[in-house]
């Protein structure tokens, strides 16, 4: 089965108002095990839309996703919560963490609330930490790290709970290009070392490029 199978999805944002806008009219996409997918389009092509209904986060108005086989809008939301919690990774551009928190307590939160001990929760945050070369700022809050350093910290969080499928919404947008490039790096380094299929919006080429495939969005459907 592929991870990711989306067919016909439609989705209008105030539909019947002057600022009614069709953002997506029958995108289709298939991701299959381990696959790194690019998804390239510029602003306002309904990068984040596609993403968002991926993810689970949003429904299209019409259309399916399914994950692993599952087909997701028959499902009830409390299942959908539970699939979205379990198999997927959400990573944004601006990295989302907890400022009260510490690097290590931000990865191990969601661990501990899917269950894992705590003991096992911070042996897998520091490893990922590791992974992406911040484990020496394992205990700082996210306002004593850098840009880059937030952002690879929001990876390991994302990855915390062994997703099986990662989405991407200009993960590395918010940053200068050279620390982009290498904290892009690191992610795909991750990303790779898990086996994991990844779905990555960037209008940056030369980042696409580094992927297994690189798919364009144009007038709300997947080319
Ligand atoms: P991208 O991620 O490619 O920049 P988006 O999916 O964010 O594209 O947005 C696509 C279009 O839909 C844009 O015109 C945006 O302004 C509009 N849009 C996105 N989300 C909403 C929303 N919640 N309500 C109304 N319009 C929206
Ligand atoms: P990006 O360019 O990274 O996609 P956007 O600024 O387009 O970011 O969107 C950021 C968030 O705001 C998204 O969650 C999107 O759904 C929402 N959004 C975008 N445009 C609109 C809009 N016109 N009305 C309401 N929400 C919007």
């Amino acid at each position: 089965d592929p991870i990711l199978k989306l067919s016909g999805l439609t989705k209008t944002y105030n539909r019947g108002k002057p600022s009614e806008v069709q953002v997506l009219r029958g995108a289709d996409l298939v991701i299959r095990p381990g696959e790194v997918v690019a998804l390239v389009a510029p602003s306002g092509a309904g990068k984040s839309t596609l993403l968002h209904i991926a993810g689970l986060l949003d429904t299209p108005d019409a259309g399916h996703v399914e994950i692993a086989g599952q087909e997701m809008t028959k499902l009830s939301d409390r299942r959908r919560t539970q699939v979205r919690r379990a198999d997927v990774g959400f990573i944004y551009q601006f990295h989302h963490l907890l400022p009260e928190f510490t690097a290590l307590e931000n990865i191990v939160l969601p661990q501990l609330a899917a269950g894992v001990s705590r003991r096992e929760a911070e042996a897998r945050a520091r490893e990922l930490l590791a992974q992406v070369g911040v484990e020496p700022r394992a205990d700082h809050r996210p306002a004593a790290l850098s840009g880059g350093e937030q952002q690879r910290v929001a990876f390991c969080r994302a990855l915390a709970n062994a997703p099986r499928l990662l989405l991407a919404d200009e993960p590395t947008g918010n940053l200068d290009p050279d620390t982009s490039d290498r904290v892009f790096g690191a992610l795909m380094e991750l990303v790779r070392g898990t086996g994991l299929s990844a779905l990555i919006a960037t209008h940056n080429l030369e980042l696409a490029s580094r992927m297994d495939r690189v798919v364009r969005m144009d007038h709300g459907v997947v080319a």
